[in-house]
């Protein structure tokens, strides 16, 4: 299948029916499976053979789609979870412990930026977060001796600011740790951070992947590139005996490309049982299945929008890596040539009082709290996901009281421009 290009890829890939079996993907809804011996089911227990025994940890429709996801990102595994939240947590502490360090880019979803910083904090592991732009010697000191994880965002939302891959992924590897992209906005249609140098790559298949607003989830992908057994004292999860498997160490028992993805879905799954339901994997494979038509015209509905915000006088600033006078349009060439996504963010003259006024009249964007959703969508983050802050508070966070947050969906750009235009009037 990864010979097939991009398009065929998010039709076709991960599932492939037998003679007589179902064309769809099955929704394989059952919480257990069945055995004729306890030797069989032992078998599984030990890691000795594959399969499945309860949906907790692994359920054969999540597989078809995790199938598909890993092979849209060019790696070798997947694995999906119940949200964007649990992908980015597994993936880093499956490599991560009480007495390990991150280094995080400080552009990145405040979910995450409070995963790290507050919740991961009480667990004893450490982050130094670094701007995307920071310098050579600036992210070269961020490194520490127990540094296990470099982590940023594709196209961070909602900063929108675009990640250096390339350069952070030599860094990582410099320091012998592996680098993690959250490529939830441009999705691997657009980009794909694998080819840059990322090791593992996440999502939040809550947002373009499903791309209709219908299923909270979560995906992780393993480039099976980083050599663990190399860096093995960093690493002791992958490459020393679990105990709990009868003494397996995972990068020896399965190997380069299959440690990662195994290890995450035995301890960690078993553990904390973030499974996505096959539900809504059968739901996010759906919407993969026209993940390529879709994101062409949310990136044109985004840069019409972009473009239209730009030359209007009530508006002070447009944030777009599309548009050819954002500070990122080169690094976003370079990494998306064909366009990154449809979020757009803007600052408009009159600070909150304007932006409520603003949004109050729009007729096809809905306020809600989400994006890359089918339907277009708005947030003002001062009086919603950040009203707690003052208003120069959020000018230091680079999130101005007057910033609206819109998400362009599928619907025709002359419509949308029509509706910003008269709300704007
Ligand atoms: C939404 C989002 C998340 C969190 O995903 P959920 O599915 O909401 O848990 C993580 N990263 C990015 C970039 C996001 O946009």
């Amino acid at each position: 299948m990864s010979d097939y290009k991009q398009d065929t890829l998010c039709v076709q890939a991960g599932y492939t029916p037998g003679n007589g079996e179902p064309r769809q993907i099955p929704i394989i809804q059952s919480t257990t499976f069945k055995y004729n011996t306890s030797e069989d089911m032992g078998k599984l227990f030990d890691l000795e053979a594959s399969g499945y025994f309860y949906t907790r940890l692994q359920n054969p429709t999540n597989d078809y789609v995790a199938a598909k996801i890993a092979a849209l990102e060019g790696g070798c595994a997947a694995m999906l979870t119940s949200s964007g939240q649990a992908a980015n947590f597994f993936a880093l502490f499956n490599i991560c412990e009480c007495g390990s360090h991150i280094v995080a880019s400080s552009s990145i979803y405040g979910g995450t930026f409070n995963l790290i910083s507050v919740t991961m904090a009480k667990m004893g592991i450490e982050v130094t977060f670094v701007s995307p732009d920071c310098s050579d010697e600036e992210l070269e000191a961020a490194f520490k001796e127990n540094t296990r994880a470099v982590f940023g965002e594709t196209i961070a939302n909602p900063a929108l600011t675009v990640f250096d891959i390339e350069r952070f992924a030599k860094a990582a590897h410099s320091h012998g740790v592996p680098l993690i992209v959250d490529n939830t906005f441009p999705t691997p249609v657009n980009c794909r951070p694998i080819e840059w140098g990322a090791d593992i790559v996440t999502h939040s298949t809550t947002k373009y992947m499903d791309g209709h607003g219908a299923a909270v989830g979560g995906a992780i992908v393993d480039s099976g590139k980083f050599d663990w057994m190399a860096h093995a004292d960093k690493f002791p999860g992958l490459t020393t005996p679990d105990e709990s498997y009868h003494g397996i160490v995972y990068a020896e028992k399965f190997g380069q490309e299959g440690a990662f993805i195994t290890k995450c879905t035995a301890q960690l799954m078993r553990d904390f049982g973030c499974i996505q339901s096959p539900q809504n994997a059968f739901i996010l494979n759906l919407g993969l299945e026209s993940l390529h038509v879709r994101m062409p015209k949310h990136v044109e509905n985004g840069l019409a929008v972009a473009k239209f915000l730009e030359k209007h006088d009530k508006v002070i600033k447009v944030n777009y890596p599309g548009l050819e006078s954002d500070p990122y349009y080169e690094r976003a060439k370079k990494y998306m040539p064909n366009g990154g996504c449809g979020v757009v963010s803007f600052e408009l003259k009159g600070g909150r009082k304007a932006a409520e006024e603003f949004m109050g009249k729009l007729k096809l964007a809905a306020i809600e709290t989400h994006v890359a959703d089918a339907r277009t969508c708005c947030l003002n983050p001062a009086t919603s996901t950040h009203r707690q802050m003052t208003d120069e508070q959020l000018e230091a966070a680079g999130i101005p009281a007057g910033l609206v947050r819109m998400s362009c969906g599928l619907e025709s750009s002359e419509d949308l421009i029509a509706d910003l235009a008269q709300a704007l009037a």
